[in-house]
């Protein structure tokens, strides 16, 4: 039994000095300078290579490199090491584009979602007929513009003169608008189109778009109707086109 006693005992100093001793080194540890360790992290990450650079100077090394390889790697090692691949550009698209959208955002903004260059396909798509016709794919429209409610396409607005053949380009995309019978406006590619321009330009899209309603609950097409009988009776009204089931309906003449 004394034995016994002996032995438990012992564990028992073994496991406070145990505890003790943890508690002194994590004492340590909070007061430590983590600045050692910082700088220990940091000259780490500056030894990790990416791995499709170590293929590259794999590649160069057999010998079988292109010259433009050589100088872009070598362009790479000479910059600084922590360079990235992709870098955030200063500012959105081109200036053309840029100063273009910010005017037809003051201009149509409030009336219209502008939507900035939009790949044919995602608002087109090829019918039956197609043919020989060429395909939607790669290519764009610079702006569309759609109904806020029912994300509907209002109308396109392409700035001429972009890409290879613009002419070319343009009658493709007139021709691909005629048959979707949506409006497509056209600009030159030039930076110095002004608000007023842009606005005169939009008139006849504003004014269909007052005419094509779209449901406040649903966003669908309104149709106008007249009240028959009741206390508004011989009113008109924009009614849902899905009414019953939806019983979005306006006043004619509460909107501008
Ligand atoms: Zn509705």
């Amino acid at each position: 039994m004394a034995w016994f006693i002996i032995f438990i005992s012992i564990i028992i100093v073994f496991v406070m000095l145990f505890r003790y001793l943890r508690k002194r080194e994590m004492e340590a540890f909070r007061e430590a300078d983590m600045s050692v360790f910082e700088d220990f992290k940091a000259k780490r990450e500056k030894k990790l290579v990416d791995p499709i650079e170590l293929k590259a100077k794999a590649f160069l090394a057999s010998g079988g490199a292109k010259k433009s390889m050589t100088a872009t790697l070598s362009a790479q090692e000479s910059s600084q090491p922590n360079e990235s691949a992709y870098v955030l550009k200063k500012d959105l698209f081109d200036e053309v584009h840029r100063l273009f959208y910010e005017n037809l955002e003051r201009v149509a903004g409030k009336k219209f979602r502008i939507f900035v260059s939009v790949p044919l396909h995602e608002f087109i798509r090829t019918g039956p007929d197609k043919g020989n016709e060429p395909g939607l794919r790669g290519k764009h429209v610079s702006f569309l513009l759609c109904n806020k409610n029912a994300m509907t396409v209002a109308c396109g607005i392409q700035l001429r003169g972009a890409g290879s053949d613009p002419d070319r380009q343009f009658n493709f995309l007139k021709e691909l608008f005629r048959q979707i019978e949506k409006p497509l406006l056209d600009f030159p590619l030039v930076s110095n189109i002004s608000e007023a321009e842009i606005r005169e330009n939009l008139q006849d899209i504003f004014a269909e778009s007052d005419l094509a309603r779209s449901c406040p609950r649903c966003g669908r097409e309104m149709m106008m109707r007249k009240a028959i009988k009741g206390k508004n009776a011989g009113k008109k009204f924009w009614v849902c086109t899905e009414f019953p089931s939806c019983k979005g309906i306006t006043r004619i003449g509460r909107f501008s």
